[in-house]
C-alpha cells in the first residue's frame, strides 16, 4: 500500500488500514476503538469465527507460518499491530520487511520466551524472581535445591494462565512434574511471597511520549486473571516504583505501542517484574468505560503515532473477567445499571475461557 512511513514524525492517518496478528477478544477491542477512531482492520488469524473478524472489515484466515499470506496481507495495510503473543518471530521479520510492525518483533521475541525476558528485565536493573534455566531432570533437581522450596518450574515458552507450570512443594514429584511439562527448555522459580500483584500499562508513540496507566492490583483465581481493583492499594512509594519501571522498560526498549508489565509487590515493599507483554492486556480493560483515554485506542493511537490520550482514570474502578460459565450471568450484570457488560461474542464456552468482562466505576 502507499503512503508508508516509519519515520518518527509522521503519522498514520484516520482511513489507513490497520493490520493485527491474531483474531481473539484483544483483537476485536482494538478493532472497534480504531474504527470509532475511523481506521480500518484488517484481522489475520488460523481461527474460524475469530472473536475479531466479526467486527472487522477484513480477515485473511491462515496459518501464521504461510509466506504467500503474509506477504499479501503485509501489502494490503499501513501498519501491523499484533495482539496474540505466539506469532512467531520469522513470520513478524516477514511482514516488517515489507510494513511498519508495532511493537517491534524483538521486544515480542524478548517476551515469548521466560528466561530472555527476565535476562532482559535484569540487564535493566529491574528485579525478578531468582531463576534458573533447567533442561532435563537433573537441573530440574539441582535447580530446586539450589533456590529451594516452594518453587515454581514453568516451561520457558508458550505457557500463559498457567498453562505449562507448575508449584513445587518438595522433591518428590519432579520426575512426574518434568514429564508433565513435556518441554526441552523451562525456568524455575524462587517463589515470591507477595502481598499483592499489580499491574502498569505503558504506552509510547514513536515521537517518544510516553503515557502510563496507574498501577492496579490483580487477583488471580487458579492462575487466571479474576478481577482488577482500580487503582491498586498501594503505599504511594510503591506506587512510584511500579510507575518508573514501567517507564524504563517503555523508553529503554524503544516501545511504540503498549507494554503491559505484571508485577509482584513482596512484603518488604520491593517491586518485582514476574511478566512482560508488549500489548493491551486483561488488567487494562478498566480503562475502555473509566479514564478517558482506554487502552485499546491507546494501542491504536502509539502504532499510528498519533498523540496519546489521558490515562487517568474517573475514579476507582473493578473489572471482572467472565470465565467459562460465568458468562451465564449475563442477564444479571446487563440488568445492573452501574455495570458495563463487554462480551466477545465467542460460541463455544469451555471451561477457563475468557468470554467477557465486566467493568463498574464510581465516577464517569
Ligand atoms: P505467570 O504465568 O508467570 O503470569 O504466573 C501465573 C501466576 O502464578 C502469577 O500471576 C502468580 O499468581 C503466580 N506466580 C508465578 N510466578 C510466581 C513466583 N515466582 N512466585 C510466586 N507466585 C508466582
Amino acid at each position: 500500500m502507499a503512503a508508508r512511513s516509519t519515520s518518527s514524525d509522521s503519522i498514520i492517518p484516520p482511513g489507513s488500514v490497520i493490520g493485527i496478528m491474531g483474531g481473539g477478544q484483544l483483537g476485536r477491542m482494538m478493532s472497534m476503538a480504531a474504527a470509532r477512531l475511523g481506521y480500518h482492520v484488517h484481522i489475520f488469524t488460523p481461527e474460524p469465527n475469530a472473536p475479531a473478524s466479526e467486527v472487522s472489515r477484513r480477515t485473511t484466515r491462515s496459518e501464521y507460518t504461510v509466506k504467500q499470506e503474509l506477504e499479501a496481507f503485509a501489502n494490503a495495510v499501513h501498519v501491523i499491530t499484533f495482539e496474540f503473543e505466539n506469532v512467531p518471530h520469522e513470520s513478524l521479520k516477514l511482514l516488517e520487511s515489507l510494513t511498519p510492525v508495532y511493537p517491534s518483533p524483538e521486544l515480542l521475541m524478548i517476551s515469548q520466551n521466560r528466561l530472555r525476558e527476565k535476562a532482559y528485565i535484569g540487564k535493566q536493573g529491574i528485579a525478578t524472581a531468582p531463576y534458573k534455566r533447567v533442561t532435563s531432570l537433573e537441573e530440574l533437581r539441582a535447580a530446586t535445591r539450589e533456590l529451594g522450596f516452594p518453587c515454581i518450574v514453568k516451561t520457558a515458552e508458550m505457557g500463559y494462565d498457567g498453562k505449562g507450570q507448575a508449584t513445587v512443594k518438595d522433591d518428590s514429584r519432579l520426575e512426574a512434574i518434568w514429564e508433565t511439562l513435556a518441554t526441552a527448555e523451562a525456568i524455575v522459580e524462587g517463589f515470591v511471597d507477595f502481598s499483592m500483584e499489580i499491574s502498569v500499562i505503558a504506552a509510547r508513540n514513536a515521537q517518544g511520549e510516553i503515557r502510563l496507566y496507574p498501577p492496579v492490583q490483580n487477583i488471580h483465581k487458579n492462575h487466571i486473571l479474576h478481577e482488577t481493583i482500580v487503582p491498586a492499594p498501594v503505599q504511594p512509594a510503591v506506587k512510584e516504583k511500579a510507575l518508573e519501571i514501567a517507564r524504563t522498560l517503555a523508553e529503554r526498549s524503544g516501545l511504540v505501542g503498549l507494554l503491559a508489565v505484571e508485577m509482584f509487590v513482596a512484603r518488604d515493599g520491593e517491586v518485582l517484574v514476574n511478566e512482560i507483554a508488549p500489548r493491551p492486556h486483561n488488567s487494562g480493560h478498566w480503562s475502555m468505560d473509566f479514564s478517558p483515554c482506554g487502552q485499546f485506542e491507546q494501542a491504536i493511537r502509539a502504532v499510528c503515532n498519533l498523540p496519546l490520550g489521558d490515562t487517568a482514570p474517573y475514579g476507582s474502578a473493578r473489572m471482572l473477567n467472565l470465565i467459562g460459565e460465568d458468562i451465564l450471568r449475563w442477564p444479571d450484570y446487563v440488568k445492573d445499571p452501574a455495570a458495563r457488560l463487554h462480551l466477545y461474542g465467542k460460541t463455544d464456552t469451555r471451561p477457563g475461557r475468557k468470554m467477557g468482562h465486566v467493568n463498574w466505576g464510581d465516577a464517569g
